[in-house]
């Protein structure tokens, strides 16, 4: 079986983008895939968060993760900062990636923004610390969201250049698994940038556990223009943010942007919300509900973690040992 990895931060609270980009695809790939879905830890607090509230949505990420279908039993769920590893092969890897080529990150660019030299070191080698979170596992494949293509890339690229360089075959092409419709969800509130749970505006995204109302209002807000629905999804060219719209409700209903274009064709947006509106609710309701059960069952979470963190580590442990081997140190 090939492996798969991938993983959200517990920086905020989880989105219709992490849903679409990389939940979704997690459940169907448990079928063929050995999978490990991390709530990866570590990565958050490459910007800062305060203690109690990365705890709380560690255990927020970890309930979306079950409650989007992710089966323990069958996958391994855990926490990155309870398995040492990822730290151990990132410092690995931190003498391995180029300075030309973190320079090249554009996520870095976004996030640090243009008072860079007060981000953190940890965000910058944050795709470091991911290369190491797929490659500690050999995993061959990792399902994320458009935004992480450049990422994987960085990941290919070290896995190519330790093998060169201690001339062994240890760790595998790694394949990004980018799904189609829901690859790119765009804020809310501006066509141009994605969606993201770190975006200092809550009107700029949908949370999994947000009420239907405030969902409705959400949605009731978002920006759009004043065009009417084009008869063909090609027409939308140069409207970000009712293509972000007509693409949200095309992944969640699992229907091609043409047909729902057919649909509301000649409507405004205020007929297409409604509609929207519906099909969200309807398919986000039993996360949101499982959700607020699981978190009334922290102590559970915790455990699910713990044994998640077991298994991981046993997997490991062996592939860290030999790339130790590989690099001289003595053990
Ligand atoms: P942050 O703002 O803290 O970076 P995020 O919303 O970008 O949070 P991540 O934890 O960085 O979420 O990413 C988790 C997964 O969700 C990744 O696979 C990523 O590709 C995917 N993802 C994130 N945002 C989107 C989006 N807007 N559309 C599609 N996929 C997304
Ligand atoms: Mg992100």
């Amino acid at each position: 079986k090939n492996r798969v990895f991938s993983g959200a931060q517990p920086s905020g609270k989880m989105t219709l983008g992490n849903y679409l980009g990389a939940f979704k695809n997690w459940v169907a790939l448990q079928q063929d895939y050995e999978c490990l879905y991390c709530v990866v830890d570590m990565h958050a607090i490459t910007v800062w968060q305060d203690p109690a509230d990365l705890a709380a949505q560690t255990r927020e990420a970890a309930a979306a993760y079950l409650a989007c279908g992710v089966n323990p039993k069958e996958s391994i769920l855990f926490n990155q900062s309870q398995v040492s590893g990822h730290a151990e092969l990132s410092w690995i890897f931190n003498c391995i990636a180029r300075l030309g080529w973190l320079n090249r990150m554009t996520q870095f660019k976004d996030k640090a923004g243009k008072n860079s030299q007060n981000a953190s070191t940890g965000l910058y080698v944050y795709p470091n610390l991911m290369a190491a979170d797929i490659l500690l596992y050999q995993a061959t494949h990792v399902p994320v969201g458009d935004d992480q293509k450049q990422h994987l890339e960085l990941t290919r690229d070290i896995a190519a250049k330790f093998n060169h360089d201690y001339n062994t075959e240890i760790f595998p092409e790694v394949h990004p698994i980018i799904m189609g419709e829901g690859a790119r969800i765009m804020s809310l509130r501006d066509g141009s940038k994605k969606m993201s749970k770190s975006d200092p505006s809550e009107a700029s995204r949908i949370n999994l556990n947000d009420t239907s109302d405030i969902l409705a209002k959400k949605i009731r807000k978002a920006k759009t223009d004043p065009e009417l629905i084009p008869a063909k999804a090609e027409l939308l060219e140069g409207r970000p943010e009712a293509q972000n719209l007509i693409g949200i409700m095309a992944a969640l209903a699992e229907r091609s942007r043409d047909d729902i274009c057919a649909e509301y064709e000649g409507k405004g947006f205020g007929d297409f919300k409604k509609g929207l509106t519906e099909v969200v609710i309807d398919k986000l309701a039993p996360i949101t509900e499982e959700m607020a059960r699981l978190q009334n069952e922290p102590a559970y979470i915790d455990q699910v973690l713990r044994d998640g963190s077991e298994r991981a580590s046993a997997l490991s442990e062996p592939i860290l040992k030999e790339v130790k081997k590989i690099v001289g140190f003595i053990q």
